[in-house]
């Protein structure tokens, strides 16, 4: 039996319910063309750290250089501390993984594409989320695509061709 390589994919993607707001995002794409291909890996970092089904919304605010993860519509709410801390554990465990499928602008999963709030006015919209940045930087030859990226088949050839071939290289 061929063993498939596996890549690791932001849950909602898989159409598990686990947003904040109880919903899901499933992406055709990943489950039946990637699927194919490739063993899936659910990952949700925010419901893997402990936060609920549904839960407040967050956001990254405060700075663009290593913005917190706070309440969209209650300030007080900090969970920066609770996802550094799950990353912290969670990506050593990771180095099997031959590619990653991030969903785009979340706060967790996005990859330059997340929206950075200073004041309450919103400073950029290519930043990444909390997990998608220590993911990045635990394992910079990780071939890595949001899932709106793929809508291109060029990139998502290119994606499919990178996780088959490429091994994560190690932690550094
Ligand atoms: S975007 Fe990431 S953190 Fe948010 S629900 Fe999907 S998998 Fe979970």
């Amino acid at each position: 039996m061929v063993t498939k390589a596996k890549i690791g994919v932001s849950r909602c993607l898989l159409g598990d319910a686990v947003r904040y707001d109880g919903q899901s995002k499933p992406c055709a794409l990943v489950i039946d063309k990637l699927g194919e291909q490739f063993e899936l890996i659910a990952i949700c970092p925010e419901v893997e750290a402990g936060l609920s089904i549904p839960r407040p919304p967050v956001q990254l605010s405060g700075s663009l250089e290593n913005p917190l993860l706070t309440g969209r519509d209650d300030p007080c709410i900090d969970v920066t501390e609770l996802i550094h801390n799950y990353c912290l554990k969670k990506i050593p465990s990771l180095n099997e993984l031959s590619g990653f499928v991030l969903k785009s602008r979340s706060p967790s999963c996005g990859l330059n594409s997340t929206p950075v709030f200073i004041n309450g006015k919103c400073v950029t919209e290519t930043s990444s989320g909390v997990f998608a940045r220590a993911l990045q930087a635990a394992y910079p030859n990780l071939p890595i695509v949001e899932e709106t990226q793929i809508e291109l088949s060029k990139t998502l050839n290119d994606f499919i061709q990178a996780a088959s071939q490429d091994k994560m290289k190690g932690l550094v």
